[in-house]
């Protein structure tokens, strides 16, 4: 069983090793599933920025919200422009994003907050999403991570501003890497791969498989969780999504797959107010 599942609709998928462990979360993945969307954004399209008609697109993020359980108002979401930087959410912060992209916080790949009752959403198709938990702080947090993102050590900015900010060590940090492209579907050249042999050193082995001289296989799930172990993160407290995006398009939008023009899935953290 996949560390993300549905449970009692099929277009949600929750981490649910977290959720039943702490019942304060609320944590997964969104499928294509359902949704008001058409084609080549059918159904359940959550990217504002796709060229879908904003106002359906708003009317998937609250289906989703009610699904999910948590207010639409409370919904922040950062600009994610592939690159490494991560922002504490503020108190004026909450809501960015929900109901426009430009009002997306600026220039953020990675959201963290200690605040009930925010919900964090960004949007995927194919990209990581590696989530973030400080038990001890109460603190989440998620990182968009393609392949720009990891080699710009995304998770690594996570874990120093969870440290720098909350004192949390990153033995005390769970991750979880989400629903993304695998390396089966996933064929990179050169530029991407010298990135990738630069950040890992001797363990790029372990992650590039090539197939021509200047092609090769990328993982970029192990990518990220060789990058969080090798900054303290425990292995047992890391959980790895095997669902491939471009595996399964019946299911998940996939950029890759679908010639770049498609819809968008959320991956989404808050906790509840209790
Ligand atoms: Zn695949």
């Amino acid at each position: 069983m996949d560390a993300f599942q549905s449970r009692k609709d099929d277009v949600t998928l929750h981490l649910i090793s977290w959720e039943d462990r702490w019942p304060q979360l609320v944590t997964g993945f969104s499928t294509r599933k359902e949704g008001f969307s058409q084609a080549p954004y059918s159904g359940l399209n959550c990217g504002l920025h796709v060229g879908d008609s904003i106002d359906t697109v708003i009317e998937n993020r609250k289906k989703l919200a009610h699904l999910v359980g948590f207010p639409f108002d409370t919904w922040t979401c950062g600009e994610q422009v592939h690159g490494n930087q991560v922002k504490i959410v503020t108190e004026e912060e909450i809501g960015s994003g929900r109901i426009s992209h430009k009002d997306a916080i600026k220039g953020i790949d990675g959201l963290l907050t200690d605040k009930k009752g925010v919900f964090l959403a960004s949007f995927y198709a194919d990209c990581v999403p590696v989530f973030f938990y400080a038990r001890s702080k109460e603190v989440i947090g998620i990182a968009h991570a393609g392949w720009k993102g990891t080699t710009s050590r995304i998770v690594e900015q996570m874990l120093h501003t969870l440290e720098k900010n909350w004192g949390v060590l990153p033995q005390d940090v769970f991750a979880a890497i989400g629903p993304s492209i695998h390396e089966c579907c996933y064929e990179v050249n050169n530029v991407v791969m010298d990135q990738v042999r630069e950040v890992l050193g001797p363990d790029r082995e372990k992650v590039i498989h090539m197939t021509s001289d200047d092609k090769g296989m990328l993982n970029l799930q192990e990518t990220n969780r060789i990058l969080l172990e090798k900054a303290g993160v425990l292995p047992d407290h890391i959980e790895l999504s095997q669902l491939c995006t471009g595996c399964n398009t019946d299911l998940f939008f996939s950029h890759r797959k679908e010639g770049g023009k498609t819809g968008r899935m959320i991956a989404f953290i808050g906790l509840k107010e209790v």
